[in-house]
């Protein structure tokens, strides 16, 4: 079944923000599991399961680097971290974290990462070019927990399982932006976005409340990697032209999900509180998925859903 569904509006940033202000808890599209998730833009993503939270890839502060213009992003555009925009929503109580989970080093997935973990005490996963990165960017080292795929990690009521995964190919040469590794040794700190660079790509399936998600952070994916994973979500990033059946191929290998919820569809360059398709994408992944018996969730910034 596929009724095309779209949640944006239903549970958008405004009905979000105005819940937040009144107390109040945001609208679920249906009861059916004790997990809620909710999109902080780009692919930042909360997992709420039993009173703990699960962070994927957060970056709040959306600074302007020109990615979506034709130009493309400038490499020696400054690392920069919104505190103000954080601390307001961590003090109210509104955003938390006991995992983040990153899924590669570039700046609109890590970048905010460091003083997140700094702020909530979480545990934060990675490769170890993305725990060198954080490090270098001032993350609690005692917090870092060092990934390579194929962990099953159980916790208090929800589990984590990490996986080897793949970062988008894209233009004629099918290349990865900002490629590259580094070693936990290295201390110099990261300045300018070329200095985060990819480190390898994992996805992540949380599972606890009776549902399980899967994400992805970049537009591809080891098939064999996903065997025997059913989720009941899948975080789909727009994207992935130069991959061979991107979404059917999947989908299918999840198992067909009941739902795909658009992620990294928004263009960054603009701040939190306003999603905006730059360049088509989240319709092309929408036909994807309409021909699939999946059901496409598009949620606004801050909208939040239950599957
Ligand atoms: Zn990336």
């Amino acid at each position: 079944m596929n009724t095309g569904l779209s949640r944006r509006g239903l549970f958008g940033a405004s009905a979000a923000a105005a819940a937040i202000l009144a107390g109040a808890p945001v609208a679920a599209a249906s009861s059916t599991s004790q997990m809620s998730l909710r999109w902080w833009g780009n692919n930042g993503w909360e997992i709420r399961v039993g009173g703990k939270t699960i962070l994927i890839d957060p970056w709040l502060t959306r600074f302007k680097t020109g990615t979506y213009t034709p130009a493309g992003a400038d490499p020696h555009t400054p690392l920069s971290v919104n505190r103000a925009l954080i601390d307001g929503y961590l003090d109210r109580g509104f955003l938390r974290a006991d995992h983040i989970l990153v899924t590669h080093g570039h700046y609109d997935h890590l970048t905010d990462v460091p003083y997140l973990a700094q702020r909530t005490g979480a545990t934060v996963f990675g490769t170890e070019t993305h725990l060198s990165l954080m490090a270098a960017l001032g993350a609690p080292e005692d917090q870092l927990a060092i990934a390579s795929g194929g962990e099953d990690l159980t916790f208090d009521g929800y589990s984590i399982r990490i996986l080897r995964s793949l970062h988008s190919a894209t233009g004629e040469r099918a290349r990865v932006p900002f490629p590259g590794s580094r070693p936990l040794s290295r201390r110099d700190r990261p300045r300018v976005i070329e200095d985060l660079v990819e480190g390898g790509t994992l996805a992540y399936a949380v599972s606890g409340g009776g549902a399980s998600v899967v994400n992805f952070g970049g537009s591809n994916y080891i098939e064999s990697e996903l065997a025997g994973l059913r989720p009941d979500v899948a975080c789909v990033p727009v994207g992935g032209a130069k991959v061979t059946q991107y979404v059917p191929r999947l989908l299918r290998a999840l198992g067909n999900p009941r739902f795909v919820a658009a992620t990294h569809w928004d263009d960054f360059d603009l701040p939190l509180g306003q999603a905006h398709d730059p360049n088509g994408g989240l319709e092309v992944l929408r036909k994807a998925v309409a021909a699939t018996s999946s059901e496409f969730v598009v949620l606004d910034h801050l909208g939040s859903f239950t599957p």
